[in-house]
């Protein structure tokens, strides 16, 4: 399999539908986690890249985008779907080089990523006007238009930028907003290439701009920045913390989707030959660094022993390797420093906990690259520390509850509200957790899945604001009340 040609040299700055040099001339390594080394170069953007950027998109938005009718931009979301979908094979292997996920799961994305661009494309008529006759007062009528908000900074995270990015993207095309988009210094490469493809499909010069750059650069002067109607970030609670500050300036809109502490509920009436792998996977796939990840295992004490055993058993059939190799399941860590972390947690766990399988980075060939076995904890306590923060990586904590009412109370006793599941055959079992879990999504018998239609979201402290479905396009749109006198 050979490296994609975009995959070299390096790649510029998209501000205002050109490829540019950043004003700092410098350049940042993107680093392939599976064996350490360079794949190529990104921009390092700063404050002045951002005012450029924002600059264009707002010309964009005033000028020639805001003739775009709905029509149009329906046809345009189609064109970027076709297009996308006919480069995804090379999308989907940057991704893999870039930020470690396996094939198998990169290539996955296509058909929801046809769905998801379908869906958006189908909203493009969201904003449309709606009269009414004013009922208080004769020779009045009221008209009702849902505007776009304006230029739209996404701030995004590298743990699946190729789905990530169309958070963004897909509600700024079907509402006729304009986007900046600020991808992780770790993972910035599928953006770049998604963004250049949709050049291609059509998308006008300055609707989509991308400023690659670290954080407290770009991040924070698009948080910061006047010119920016909205932001959309997912990512810690910490920097959303810092945005919601830098917000204040222009008291820009927010969206904020952060991370989690999710309980998954197995109840002992579970189907265990589901409930292990599904809640297995709710874990470990793309190597725990998923912010809906279901870190909390709580499995209703009788079948405590036997899921935590059958769950080690299911670990060791995982095949963690470099993402191109034929059948890998998990591949590595992000980066050194996430590697890191993920192992000062591993050894806390370790002294407060019951190790029953991993907890080892992996040598061999896997030396250079930042792999880490899938890790079980048993017989954990919800107070823990490896229960209460948050990882993102490979590792489960298995905790033991006795009732429905103690599952709900461990399940909830977290600051955290982004996700949750429950697995059961009762019925009335699943109704009442799942409506009793504080959290803004919840699966049942499942774990993960996310209709783009529907969308997901949390609560508490891991966020606000709803990512896919109605809510979600008219979160890029503000609603306008023209009254007209006809006399
Ligand atoms: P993680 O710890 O998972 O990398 P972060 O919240 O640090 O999560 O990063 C998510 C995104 O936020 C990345 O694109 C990162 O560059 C960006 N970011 C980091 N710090 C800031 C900041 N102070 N303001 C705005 N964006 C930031």
């Amino acid at each position: 399999m050979s490296t994609p040609t975009f995959v070299q040299g390096a790649k510029k700055l998209l501000i205002g539908g050109q490829w540019v040099e950043p004003g700092s001339g410098q350049y940042i390594d993107a680093i392939n986690p599976a064996t350490g080394e360079r794949l190529c170069q990104i921009a390092r953007g700063d404050a002045p890249d951002v005012d450029r950027a924002v600059a264009a998109a707002r010309r964009a938005f005033e000028g020639p985008w805001s003739r775009f009718t709905a029509h149009e931009r329906r046809k345009l979301l189609l064109r970027v779907h076709d297009v996308i979908l006919d480069n995804f094979d090379e999308l989907a292997l940057i991704e893999t080089l870039d930020m470690g996920a396996p094939l198998a799961r990169t290539r996955g994305y296509k058909e929801w990523l046809s769905q998801l661009l379908q869906f958006y494309a189908s909203q493009t008529g969201a904003g449309t006007v709606t009269a009414s006759p004013l009922s208080i007062a004769p020779n009045f009528t009221a008209l009702k238009h849902l505007m776009p908000v304006g230029v739209v900074g996404g701030i995004i995270p590298w743990n699946g930028p190729l789905m990530g990015l169309w958070w963004i993207y897909g509600p700024a095309l079907a509402t006729g907003c304009t986007a900046v988009l600020k991808p992780a210094e770790d993972a910035s490469l599928s953006s770049l290439r998604v963004s250049e493809l949709m050049m291609e499909a059509g998308v006008p010069d300055g609707v989509i701009n991308v400023v690659t750059g670290y954080g407290k650069d770009v991040g924070e002067a698009l948080a910061g920045h006047m010119g920016v109607d909205r932001v959309a970030f997912t990512g810690s609670v910490g920097t959303a913390q810092a945005i919601v500050r830098a917000s204040a300036g222009n008291l820009k809109r927010l969206q904020l989707e952060l991370g989690g502490k999710s309980p998954d509920i197995v109840f002992a009436d579970a189907d265990l030959d589901k409930a292990v792998p599904g809640a297995s996977m709710g874990v470990f796939t793309n190597t725990g660094q998923v912010c809906v990840a279901g870190t909390r295992i709580l499995v209703q004490r009788a079948v405590h022993d036997e899921f935590a055993q059958r769950m080690v058993a299911f670990a060791k059939t995982i095949k963690i390797g470099d993402g191109r190799e034929p059948g890998t399941q998990i591949g590595p860590l992000i980066s050194q420093r996430q590697l890191e972390r993920v192992m000062h947690y591993v050894d806390i766990g370790g002294k407060e906990a019951e190790l029953v399988h991993g907890g080892r980075r992996l040598g061999g060939e896997l030396t250079n690259g930042f792999f880490v076995e899938p890790t079980v904890f048993a017989n954990v306590r919800n107070n823990m520390t490896i229960a209460q923060e948050e990882i993102f990586g490979p590792v489960a904590s298995v905790i033991p509850f006795d009732s429905a009412e103690d599952a709900l109370q461990l399940a909830n006793d977290t600051p955290y509200g982004l996700a949750g599941g429950v697995w059961t055959r009762d019925l009335s079992t699943a109704h009442k957790v799942s409506q009793g879990i504080r959290s803004g999504t919840v699966w049942v018998n499942c774990y993960g899945v996310i209709d783009p239609a529907v969308g997901f979201g949390g609560t508490k402290m891991s966020g606000y604001g709803w990512k896919g479905g109605k809510e979600h396009v008219e979160s890029f749109l503000y609603p306008k009340a023209t009254y007209i006198n006809l006399d």
